[in-house]
């Protein structure tokens, strides 16, 4: 409800030729033009009972607009909570954390609901679709959850679902679709609102090689359409395809 009225209230204008966002009261409050993403000795720690965890430490970032990220590292090293700050699905113990020139370091909850809901695709590690919902519900969903209630939520889940060739499946619910089935459902959901920002979470790691080929296929179409990317992977083929590989260890980006 309080996510809805802050959609109401924040009568956002997206100017796609700039990226400058607009309050409904006019004010300008952001105009970046070149850096999609800028972390500045950004931590995150996590406390359990008496044992500190630091997962990520003095992370440094510029990510360009239209940037291909590979981002790198053992398991434990970091990847999914800086996929997650960036994402603005947390927020940063310390530090500073700018994504399209909003800076999400002290931001509630509403506030990330409509950054999300704005700016960013998340296609999780284990795609997060919701069981009770049809691939095409699942794919309308944040459609749904933006406020919009035209032709979009009818129209345009159906073309993602087509585009990631699974115009047949429309009517299946999750579990009757095979693993790499629902993480290109996952990828048609993270592209539901258009985001210029895509976040993909070791999206091979569990696929057999055909099925990785097609996410591969669909990474470089994405890449090829100007969304700037970010994917947590070891994939070769997908380190490829990015502009730059970052490498994690430890929470630390190595030099
Ligand atoms: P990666 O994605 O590279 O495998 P993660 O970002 O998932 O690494 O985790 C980094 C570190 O933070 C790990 O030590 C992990 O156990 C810890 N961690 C991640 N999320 C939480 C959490 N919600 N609570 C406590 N510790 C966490
Ligand atoms: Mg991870």
């Amino acid at each position: 409800m309080l996510c809805h009225m802050a959609f109401l209230c924040f009568r956002i204008t997206l100017n796609r030729a700039s990226w400058k966002v607009r309050l409904g009261c006019g004010q300008l409050i952001m105009a970046a033009r070149d850096l999609a993403v800028q972390a500045v000795s950004l931590y995150k720690g996590y406390q359990i009972g008496d044992v500190a965890i630091q997962a990520l430490k003095d992370i440094n970032l510029d990510v360009l607009r239209n940037e291909f990220i590979c981002l790198e590292g053992p398991s434990g090293s970091g990847k999914t909570t800086l996929l997650s700050l960036i994402g603005g699905l947390d927020v940063p113990t310390s530090g500073k954390i700018r994504v399209f020139g909003t800076s999400l370091s002290h931001c509630d909850e509403d506030y990330l609901a409509v950054f999300r809901g704005v700016y960013v695709g998340f296609v999780f590690q284990s795609y997060n679709l919701i069981s009770t919902l049809t691939t095409l519900e699942n794919i309308a969903f944040p459609i749904e959850l933006a406020g919009f209630k035209d032709e979009r939520i009818n129209e345009r889940p159906t073309k993602l679902l087509e585009m990631v060739g699974l115009s047949h499946r429309a009517n299946n619910f999750p579990s009757q679709l095979s693993g790499g089935e629902q993480q290109r459902v996952a990828f048609a959901r993270a592209l539901a609102n258009n985001p210029p920002l895509i976040l993909i979470d070791e999206p091979t790691a569990n696929l057999d090689a055909k099925t990785a080929n097609e996410i591969i296929t669909l990474l470089g179409k994405l890449k090829e359409e100007g969304k700037t990317i970010i994917v947590a992977s070891h994939d070769e083929r997908i380190k490829q395809l990015g502009d730059r590989v970052l490498k994690l260890h430890e929470g630390s980006l190595a030099e």
